[in-house]
């Protein structure tokens, strides 16, 4: 990314073999299809650029590649292709044979790797619902080891591969596409650090940054992300979403009336409870706090404040930087 120019969008791109669930990704996460309704997708046969800035936060894009694509066809701009690119995503079909994706895995990284040695390769081991939890572990393991067996033979060993295991069918494709994400996000360490204070002046467990229409979380404090109050955090935006679309008054270029006055609370029956505010058009921070500690709402209103004061400095002083072309830094 940090080679990207600012008139350029930092680049995601997605690839794997053909069937291996690219497609649905893309669907599932940005274009809230439900999981059920892509065993109707048409297979992948073009390159895909998908531009995902202007419904949410985030600004990239995703190029979609068929499966089969040839890396030796020289009508490929491959330069191009991966020059300007910050994050690549290999998709594994983890219920398929994993001989022909791990080749396919290899030539790519390698390729790209030579051509942009800053590109961050991510791999999704993706459709492990039809798997256990032993065998999830066993395939994961199999693929880590033969991924980097094979670049250490080639003898590539600066690489790094990161694995995660996905599903359409649950919150895993979110929460992984959040950590790539994040890879983007110049900022990353400053909204961490906003969020670290927070949760220490307000008593509150766990809290994070989302962007409404992926739900992808671009930010957490650093206490670790454990996947039930990440879902639960996710079920709210949902909630919120629904209602607002329902019986908010909507602008006319507002499709989804979350707006600045966007706030909710909810008061779970396990003395828990769960408080939503807007941040800015395609932010939110979700909280989850222990009732207890929700005595005094004041001092938490006041400290989200400013909270949502510095994180609006820390995007206006990028903004800032990108018009002036000079680098980025991490404010
Ligand atoms: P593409 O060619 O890589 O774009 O693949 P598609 O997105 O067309 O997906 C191929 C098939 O995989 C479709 O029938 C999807 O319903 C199915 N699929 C995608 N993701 C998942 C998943 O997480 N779990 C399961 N069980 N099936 C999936």
């Amino acid at each position: 990314v940090g080679t990207a120019r600012p008139e350029q969008k930092p680049r995601i791109l997605l690839m794997g073999l053909r069937r291996s669930g690219k497609s649905s990704i893309l669907k599932v996460v940005f274009q809230k299809m439900s999981p059920n309704e892509t065993l109707f997708l048409e297979s992948t046969n073009k390159i895909v650029k998908e531009d995902i800035s202007n419904s949410s936060f985030v600004q990239f894009q995703i190029w979609d590649f068929p499966g089969q694509i040839n890396f030796f066809d020289p009508s490929l701009d491959l330069d191009n292709m991966f020059g300007g690119c910050g994050v690549l995503v290999f998709v594994i079909d983890a219920q398929d044979d994993l001989t022909e994706a791990l080749n396919k895995l290899h030539i790519t990284v390698t390729k790209a790797h030579k051509i942009n040695p800053n590109i961050k390769c991510e791999v999704f081991i993706h459709k492990v619902d039809g798997l256990t939890e032993d065998n999830k572990m066993d395939v994961q393991r199999d693929i880590n080891q033969r991924s980097n067996d094979d670049l250490q033979d080639a003898g590539i060993d600066s690489i790094h591969l990161s694995f995660y295991l996905t599903s359409i069918y649950d919150h895993s494709i979110f929460e992984a596409f959040s950590k790539v994400v994040q890879k983007l996000i110049p900022q990353l360490p400053a909204l961490e650090n906003l969020l670290n204070i927070l949760i220490s002046n307000s008593a509150i467990e766990k809290a994070f940054l989302f962007d409404v229409v992926s739900k992808i979380y671009i930010a957490t404090d650093s206490s670790p992300v454990d996947m039930q109050s990440y879902q639960l955090c996710c079920d709210m935006i949902d909630v919120v979403i629904d209602v607002s679309g329902i019986y908010g008054v909507q602008d006319d270029c507002d499709s989804t009336a979350f707006d600045s006055q966007s706030f909710s609370l909810i008061k779970l029956n396990n003395s828990t409870v769960l408080y939503l505010r807007e941040v800015s058009t395609c932010l939110a921070l979700v909280c989850i706090l222990r009732e207890d500690n929700f005595e005094k709402q004041g001092v938490i209103d006041y400290n989200f404040l400013c909270f949502r004061k510095a994180i609006q400095q820390v995007f206006e002083l990028r903004n800032k930087s990108l018009a002036s072309g000079s680098p980025t830094d991490d404010a």
